[in-house]
């Protein structure tokens, strides 16, 4: 606006604070239509996000169609059908559900319940970027502790809280590395945390672990009433472009997560596709089978290519392919989109979302034809030197 507008005096606006100009936004893994127009290439397939290659659920979608006609009106804002029911299969009270705009909405909530200027959020130094992210919006300190190889270490987590600490955030699997804490490390944890700290154990990823000591996250909300159980539709049930998940606490927690949250935070489609998407036992099997079988069928081909990975309890892997972003860029002009790693300090790792057998078996094609291809740039003619 000119100075003559403002009667000589010049206009600056409101001032966005340093803590929310200086964060790094999320950076989602990008649509295919995007890459495709941009590269001029059609049939790309997206393994880059840790979405359900199987699709959504026949029974979510059947009773999408039944509820379209109805969009005019507000949804329920109490979400009282689905989370009765969810509360019926978790076996919990159901006034100690909360429904989220994802998972990603009870992690906020989280924050901005608990924390703000002057506390400390503290997760581990590799753990989902939200974290970070969730906790400098609300004005806390990120407190980062040092993960042990490429887990959570519970230890040096415990060890860094202070009397600040106000809220921990632990992903069981973490996203991007797969890996998951046992039983006895998250009891030992939870005995060392003060009553006052609260834990946020972000198991969006739960229904595809099959280790027999992973812990149950629900099995603790009675020792422990600063605990906040997080999971999602997004994944396992392949509804992750409706925006749904939810936490169980405390009777207390959730009843002030519900005053905190927007009045109808979980759209109506949302609320219908989950409800119906529960009683999909099939669609639920089928998709652990398939990420059963990539995750087989991957650890075949990374021995094949002598490539490292990470031992993945989710339906992603992590893998040092050498520079992530170079890969990236070659697989996407293969039509292969996976999510470079650099943003978590990983460099020299890919992270691949399992897909189907015909998405694995061309993933696998493309990058065996990438890792060549640099190996040959280089003139050693092994993918090793591509490192
Ligand atoms: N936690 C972790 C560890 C995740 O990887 C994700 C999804 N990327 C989420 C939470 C959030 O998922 P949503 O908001 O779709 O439920």
């Amino acid at each position: 606006m000119s100075g003559s507008a403002t009667g000589g005096r010049e206009r600056r606006g409101p001032v966005i604070p340093e803590r929310i100009r200086s964060l790094t936004p999320y950076k989602p893994g990008r649509p295919i239509e995007e890459v495709e127009r941009e590269l001029g290439i059609a049939g790309s397939i997206k393994i880059a996000s840790n979405e359900n290659p199987l699709g959504p659920s026949p029974l979510a979608l059947a009773a999408l169609a039944g509820a379209l006609a109805g969009i005019h009106r507000y949804p329920d804002g109490g979400g009282v059908v689905l989370t009765e029911k969810l509360a019926g299969r978790l076996g919990v009270d159901p006034r100690r559900v909360v429904l989220g705009n994802g998972s990603n909405e009870i992690l906020e909530l989280a924050c901005r319940l608990f924390a703000g200027p002057g506390d400390e959020v503290l997760f581990s130094a590799d753990a989902f970027l939200v974290y970070p992210l969730v906790s400098t919006a609300v004005g806390a300190t990120p407190v980062k502790a040092p993960p042990r190889g490429f887990e959570h270490d519970l230890e040096a987590l415990a060890q860094r809280i202070t009397p600040r600490t106000r809220l921990v955030f632990l992903a069981n699997p973490n996203n991007p590395t797969g890996t998951i804490f046992r039983r006895r490390e998250l009891e030992t944890f939870l005995a060392q945390v003060p009553d006052d700290v609260v834990v946020v154990l972000d198991e969006a990823y739960f229904e595809f672990v099959d280790d027999e000591l992973y812990p149950d996250g629900l099995a603790y909300l009675d020792q422990h009433p600063g605990l906040i159980v997080t999971r999602t539709f997004s994944k396992i049930h392949g509804l992750a472009g409706l925006r749904i998940g939810y936490g169980v606490t405390s009777l207390e927690i959730a009843d002030a997560m519900s005053r905190l949250r927007q009045p109808f935070n979980v759209n109506l489609l949302a609320q219908v596709a989950a409800t119906a998407a529960l009683d999909d036992d099939s669609h639920v099997e089928a998709s652990k089978a398939l990420v059963r079988a990539s995750r087989r069928r991957w650890a075949l081909a990374f021995a094949r290519l002598g490539l490292e990975a990470v031992p993945t309890h989710a339906n992603f892997v992590l893998v040092r392919t050498g520079t992530g972003a170079a890969v990236t860029e070659a697989l996407l002009h293969r039509g292969v989109i996976v999510r470079p790693m650099d943003a978590y300090g990983f460099p020299d790792h890919v992270r691949i979302t399992f897909g189907t057998e015909a998405e694995d078996a061309r993933a696998i094609v493309a990058l065996t034809a990438v890792l060549e291809a640099r190996a040959a740039k280089r003139g050693t003619g092994s993918a090793e030197a591509a490192q």
